[in-house]
Parts: C-alpha cells; sequence; structure tokens
C-alpha cells in the first residue's frame, strides 16, 4: 500500500520535535550553569591539580576510609572518618593506613585528620597523641618517620618516594588476615587450639585460642585488639603463643603451670574495616563492664561473658586477665572497683607483685597508674568487681619504647611477648 504524504513526513517531523526538545534543555542547562558561574566561580574540575599524587589507595586490608584532596600548595590533604559512640558525643580518629600512588622519586607532603577527639566527654587536645608514624615501600617491611603537629587537629608527615607506592600507617599494621594464617599454623601443635565463642555485630566469628591444658593449675585470659587502632597487643600474643609452642623445657615448664586463653581480636570488625575506637553498633568495648553486656549492641562482649559464665560453672575462671591497649603511656591500669578490702589487698599485691616481673624480665620501664587510678566499667575493673578476676589494663606505648631506648615496633612487642612467659611461670610460682 501507498503510504500517505503526512505518514512520510512523520517521522521528519517527530526528529525535529525530538532536536527541538533537546535543543531547549539544552539551553535551560546553559542558562543555570551561566548563573552558577556568575554567583560563584567554579574551579576548573576537568584538569587534574599539578601533583604528583595518582591516588591514595584505602582498598587495602585494614585501609582507614578517608578521601582526599590537592591544596593550592600542593599539600596532600587526607581528610580520615570518625568512629562515633552510641549516646554520647564521644568520636575518635586515630587510625591510618593507606598506600600513597605517586610519581617515583618525588617528596610529598601528606597532612591527616581530623583529630579533634571527643573524650569522656571533652575535647581531647588540638593535636593528637601520636608523635611517629609508620611508611612502608612493601607493605612487609616498616620504617618510622616523625609525625609533626599541623594546623588545629592535623599531623603533618612528610615521605619520599622511592617506587610508584608507598604505605603509611599509624603502627604497624596486624589484619584479620594475618590473624587467620597465624591461627592455621599454630593448630598443628598438639598444645594449641582455636575455637569462635560467638559472633561480632557483624557476624564475624569471635576467636578463642587455647594454649595448654585446660586443666592446668592456673589460667591467664588475655584479650587484645578492643580498640581496632590498637595492633600491639596482637603482636604480643604472637610472641608469647610462639614461645609456649617452642616444645622446649622452659615452654613446658610454663605451660605445666598455666593455661593461656586468648581473645585475639576483640573489635575483629573494627579492624576488617580500619576504624579506630568503637565496633560496629558504636559501642566501646572497653566500657560497661561493670554490668551485664547488651548482646544486641555489643555482642563480642556478650560472648566475652558467656564463655566466662561456663568456666565459672566448671569452677575453672581465670586467677589473672590481661586486655592489651596502645596508648602514649604504657603503663599498667590498676583501678580499684568498689569491693572488700581484703579482696583489694590482693589485688593490689599480685598486680605490684607483677610489675616487679615485668620490671625484671622484660624491656618494660613504664610503671603503673597511681593508688588513686579509676576508669569504671573497664575490663579490668569489671573481670575483678563481677568474676573476682585479678584483672587490668596493660597499655603498650604507641610512640617509645624507653626500656629499649627505641619506637615500638612489631619486633620489639613479639619479643615482649616471649618475655611475658617466663614472667607468668613467676608470677604463679611465688602464689
Ligand atoms: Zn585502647
Amino acid at each position: 500500500m501507498k503510504k500517505t504524504g503526512f505518514e512520510e513526513m512523520w517521522p521528519g517531523i517527530t526528529l525535529a520535535l525530538i532536536i527541538a526538545a533537546q535543543t531547549l534543555v539544552a539551553a535551560q542547562t546553559l542558562v543555570s550553569a551561566q548563573a552558577i558561574s556568575a554567583a560563584e566561580p567554579a574551579a576548573d574540575v576537568g584538569t587534574p591539580p599539578p601533583s604528583p599524587l595518582r591516588f591514595i589507595d584505602t582498598s587495602i586490608e585494614n585501609a582507614s576510609p578517608a578521601w582526599w584532596e590537592v591544596a593550592g600548595d600542593g599539600t596532600i590533604r587526607i581528610h580520615l572518618t570518625y568512629d562515633h559512640e552510641r549516646s554520647s558525643p564521644n568520636r575518635a580518629n586515630g587510625h591510618w593506613l593507606f598506600r600513597v600512588d605517586a610519581e617515583p622519586g618525588t617528596d610529598l607532603v601528606l597532612s591527616l585528620g581530623p583529630f579533634g577527639n571527643i573524650w569522656n566527654g571533652r575535647p581531647a587536645g588540638p593535636v593528637p597523641e601520636a608523635t611517629i608514624s609508620f611508611i612502608s615501600d612493601d607493605g612487609e617491611t616498616w620504617r618510622v618517620i616523625k609525625a609533626e603537629p599541623d594546623e588545629p587537629s592535623r599531623l603533618k608527615l612528610r615521605v619520599h618516594m622511592n617506587g610508584p607506592s608507598l604505605y603509611v600507617a599509624r603502627l604497624e599494621p596486624y589484619t584479620v588476615s594475618r590473624l587467620e594464617q597465624f591461627k592455621s599454623h599454630i593448630v598443628f601443635s598438639s598444645m594449641a587450639a582455636t575455637e569462635s565463642i560467638g559472633k561480632t555485630a557483624d557476624g564475624r566469628d569471635l576467636d578463642l585460642i587455647v594454649i595448654g591444658q585446660r586443666d592446668a593449675p592456673h589460667r591467664v585470659f588475655i584479650r587484645a585488639r578492643a580498640h581496632a587502632w590498637e595492633p600491639g597487643g596482637n603482636w604480643v600474643v604472637e610472641g608469647l603463643v610462639r614461645r609456649l609452642l617452642r616444645d622446649d623445657e622452659p615452654a613446658r615448664k610454663c605451660l605445666a603451670s598455666y593455661c593461656l586463653f586468648v581473645v585475639p581480636m576483640a573489635n575483629k570488625d573494627g579492624v576488617a574495616r580500619g576504624r579506630t575506637r568503637f565496633n560496629m553498633k558504636g559501642r566501646d568495648l572497653n566500657r560497661n563492664w561493670d554490668q551485664p553486656a547488651d548482646p544486641a549492641t555489643a555482642p563480642e562482649n556478650a560472648a566475652i561473658e558467656a564463655w566466662l559464665d561456663s568456666l565459672r560453672k566448671a569452677n575453672r575462671l581465670p586467677d589473672l586477665a590481661i586486655d592489651f591497649h596502645n596508648d602514649a603511656d604504657g603503663k599498667l591500669h590498676v583501678g580499684v572497683p568498689e569491693i572488700d578490702d581484703g579482696t583489694k589487698a590482693a589485688y593490689l599485691r599480685n598486680m605490684k607483685r607483677l610489675e616487679t616481673l615485668l620490671r625484671e624480665k622484660t624491656w618494660f620501664t613504664e610503671g603503673s597508674t597511681s593508688s588513686s587510678f579509676r576508669n569504671p566499667g573497664t575490663i579490668g575493673e569489671g573481670l575483678l568487681a563481677r568474676y573476682g578476676i585479678h584483672a587490668f589494663i596493660h597499655e603498650l606505648n604507641a610512640n617509645w619504647i624507653g626500656g629499649l631506648n627505641d619506637y615500638p615496633s612489631s619486633k620489639h612487642w613479639q619479643t615482649y611477648g616471649e618475655q611475658f612467659a617466663d614472667v607468668l611461670l613467676a608470677y604463679f610460682e611465688e602464689q
């Protein structure tokens, strides 16, 4: 059938209408763009700034969530993401880990922040407590650089690009993968066992490592990494466990005296996600230990309590509990909750004895908190008040090791763990 003239013309009319409509939209877009540029001259976002920087890679394991920009003077400003505490003004930034991809041979200035933390409801100082940072060309071998105070609440790092990539970290990273690898190595020993005692908020397994015989005369409970930015305890645990599994005479003597129970990564989600302090529900896992944990918001603590309750039922509670952290002081936190005088005296006596043994047998020189020290709700005070376990917080100085006159490193912390085996043996022998 022959098409009418109109039918033949229709596609052409349609096309003309579409073009007219598109022209109108384009014209409107141009008008709005002109209105914006008239109000506020826009930078040319189509041209990359003149910088040797190619990328800040936060896809690596344990990397800190961040965004960045290159300032007019070439400084690379890296903006880290805060952790926020539930029902509290508290917010924390202290972890950083990322990989800088940039032109080899160039020097870069990195400005990190913000570090205007809120701590126990108060501003925690304009500059963070960090005086050093770690860098690495391969993500394996790390070296220390100075961290300079920058404008309020920021830190400046000056780095040189030996190659196309440079890893930058607050401390030598200890990742979830590293823990998995460590677990897979130690299970070959007949003296080691691993199990899951519950799930984290994200649904990860909460690990328990058991070294020795569960019916040994004494039991030690160690928790590490309740705060995600603080890897020191993980390195200490590795050193201690490896020492105990060496299958020599000193190790056999230790394991004849005590069994070691370790929850190596209490805030596993925070580590996996490169966060600083709180768990994924905004809970501080070293708070609220003066009451039963809320399984909905602090499942990691609820799991530890359920495990301790099972030990209590079997009359096998730990004699001693140590919670490893990092800070800028490295002291033993010996806080005494409201308990009867006899228990208090025995506890303080044991803590003093332990401090003496640490000074004798390790590089520890930092000492303990003063006799009036209190930090209610920490696991140390909570386990003492609610379970009768002689427990304390062991901070590890994240800037300097006085006893070695050196910067902290994974190597020094592992050595400390190895030395700790003998400290524990002597602690129980003297009892
Ligand atoms: Zn901590």
